[in-house]
């Protein structure tokens, strides 16, 4: 599976499933998203599992994207949920800060869990070089892409002009010869890097200029607890009580296709997706302000709305995985992300 095909389905409500299973991490980047460490918890194995086991062929996301923390700290339940989710005909992408590929080689116990999956992204930039040197990563996802599964490299840099990403994403389509698809973002102020990013600028969460719709709040995400949001910000994802507006369930209590229905059929949902509600900020702030969240929440109402939704789901998806990258990537290196099937030509950025 390619990346490009898992971006096109981003803004198609419930078409994927994020699923983080846990919060720990033996590496320690500076910049991590998730503030993820050696000590964070487990998500709830068997309540994972009783979730994808869920999944049927008439009803199931197109795609369960695990991530963490490091997903492959829990090879086994990688391995059984990929299984699970292949067995309803959701295709598994795994999303690794490659900790076990020090050295190039992988350990048996990690091939065996990638059995079952159809994409594999290695996270990489300034950071995780100092943890697992570029050659080791990339010996380890040779390995990975001759065992045909689809592999990309998730690569942070501090902004479209920072050195390292002209660097790293030229050494990856050398090293791969453009087999690998390349998805570049910037540094955000959440998470690890919240005290020295803080000054960025952070489109979704900045303040001013006219509502935008958000693609975000499409793919229900299992956070850490078990408790599923529809919205990936990793400032909702962790807070507890999560805003009751963005909150869709437990997998301890729901099942997919009651989240799916919460997911697909919410009508303030429908209004982020469709006319957005202003920032991220705005967005979450909702939650304690009645009337503007009643108001957005009747405006999702209406009878047009779930067709409005449906529309502009469609008209993402066809305007494919470079427009979606040039909003919430860096811009430059949007093309990037169709390295590693037919559409291979794409104009250096
Ligand atoms: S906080 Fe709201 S606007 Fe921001 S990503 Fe989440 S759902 Fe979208």
């Amino acid at each position: 599976m390619r990346l490009a095909e898992i971006i096109e389905l981003r803004p198609v409500p419930a078409a994927g499933l994020l699923a983080t299973l846990t919060r720990r991490c033996p590496l320690s980047c500076a910049h991590c998203s998730t503030s993820s460490g050696p000590r964070g918890e487990d998500t709830p194995a068997e309540a994972l599992r009783r979730f994808v086991g869920g999944f049927t062929p008439g009803d199931r996301p197109e795609v369960l994207m695990l991530t963490g923390g490091e997903p492959l700290l829990r090879p086994a339940l990688v391995g059984d949920l990929s299984s699970l989710a292949a067995s309803a005909g959701t295709r598994t992408s795994v999303l690794s800060g490659m900790f076990f590929a020090t050295d190039g080689r992988i350990p048996a116990r990690i091939m065996r869990a990638l059995r079952y999956v159809s994409h594999f992204s290695a996270s990489i930039d300034v950071f995780h070089e100092r943890e697992v040197p570029r050659a080791a990563s990339f010996r380890a996802v040779h390995r990975i892409m001759e065992s045909g599964i689809g592999v990309s490299f998730h690569v942070v840099g501090n902004a479209a002009d920072d050195p390292y990403l002209a660097d790293i994403t030229a050494s990856i389509r050398a090293e791969f010869r453009d087999r690998a698809a390349v998805l570049v973002n910037h540094v955000r102020p959440v998470g690890r890097a919240a005290a020295w990013a803080a000054a960025r600028e952070v489109p979704l969460d900045g303040a001013g200029g006219p509502p935008a719709p958000c693609a975000m709040a499409a793919w229900p995400v299992v956070a850490f607890d078990g408790t599923v949001t529809a919205c990936c910000n990793q400032r909702v994802v962790d807070t507890r009580p999560m805003p009751e507006h963005l909150r869709l369930g437990h997998i301890a209590v729901d099942g997919w296709t009651r989240i799916r229905r919460r997911c697909q059929e919410s009508p303030l949902l429908r209004t982020i997706r469709t006319a957005g509600v202003g920032s991220c900020a705005n967005c979450r702030a909702l939650a304690g302000r009645p009337a503007a969240l009643e108001a957005a929440a009747r405006a999702g109402s209406r009878p047009a709305a779930g067709a409005m939704d449906a529309l502009g789901a469609r008209l993402q998806r066809d305007a494919g995985a470079v427009a979606l990258l040039r909003r919430y990537g860096s811009e430059p290196y949007a093309p990037l992300v169709l390295l590693g099937g037919p559409e291979d030509e794409v104009s250096p950025a």
